[in-house]
């Protein structure tokens, strides 16, 4: 079964082929389908909101079967900001203008500063992912939240994962997101807890999209 995935973020979907992994699911690429990816306004409220919005259109624009991962960092010393700005937090006013990495590391920078001075035991975060999975004709199927409880560092650590993860170490963890070997990331993080609500989802329309002599 195809499965288009609407995201132009290389960590997402780094981390979306190894959660499909055993599932009889091809994941499409809006590089593979030769099309630019829908511009979606991410003007929702909620995650959970911009999640739907973005499948639905993918959805519409590809004509498959459509996944969109909305996601973001809710710091509790900031009253759970970056939420649902965390990608563009750092140039709230040129969205898009800087490259993906290095606006990561602006994010990150501005992070670190808004938390000068906070102590350990009040650095605690959590990460949220919202799947959206929408059919070829824009319905929405399903859509799930996965979190990720943690802490913020005062200085980055690590070269994998993306985003904020330099700075996020899981609860119970002494390394950081971006140390973690990727399974082990997989097995803590926001978007694998929400991948491993919707594996029973897509493993049931992938039987019913086989042909039927092969049911
Ligand atoms: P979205 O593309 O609007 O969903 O933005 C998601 C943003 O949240 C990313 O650009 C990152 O800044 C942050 N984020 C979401 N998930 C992760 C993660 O797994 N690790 C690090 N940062 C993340």
């Amino acid at each position: 079964m195809e499965l288009f995935f609407g995201t132009g973020n290389e960590g997402k979907l780094r981390e979306l082929r190894r959660l499909v992994a055993g599932l009889p699911v091809t994941v499409v690429t809006p590089e593979a389908l030769g099309a630019p990816l829908p511009e979606v306004l991410e003007d929702g409220a909620t995650f959970r909101e911009n999640a739907e919005k973005k499948a639905r259109a993918f959805a519409l624009a590809s004509g498959r079967l459509a996944l969109a991962d909305d996601s973001g960092l809710r710091v509790d010393a900031l009253g759970g900001a970056p939420g649902v700005v965390s990608a563009r937090w750092s140039e709230p006013e040129a969205p898009g203008a800087l490259d993906r990495l290095e606006r990561d590391q602006r994010n990150n920078q501005k992070l670190l500063a808004e938390l000068a001075g906070v102590p350990k035991e009040r650095r605690g975060a959590e990460y949220v992912a919202v799947l959206s999975l929408a059919g070829p004709d824009g319905r929405i199927l399903a859509s799930v939240e996965g979190r990720c409880r943690g802490r913020i560092l005062k200085a980055p650590r690590g070269g994998g994962g993306f985003g904020y993860d330099p700075l996020f170490v899981a609860e119970g963890r002494a390394l950081t997101m971006a140390e973690l070997p990727p399974e082990e990331k997989d097995a803590l993080s926001h978007r694998g807890a929400a991948f491993r609500a919707l594996r029973p989802v897509l493993a049931r329309l992938a039987a019913l999209d086989e042909p039927e002599g092969n049911r």
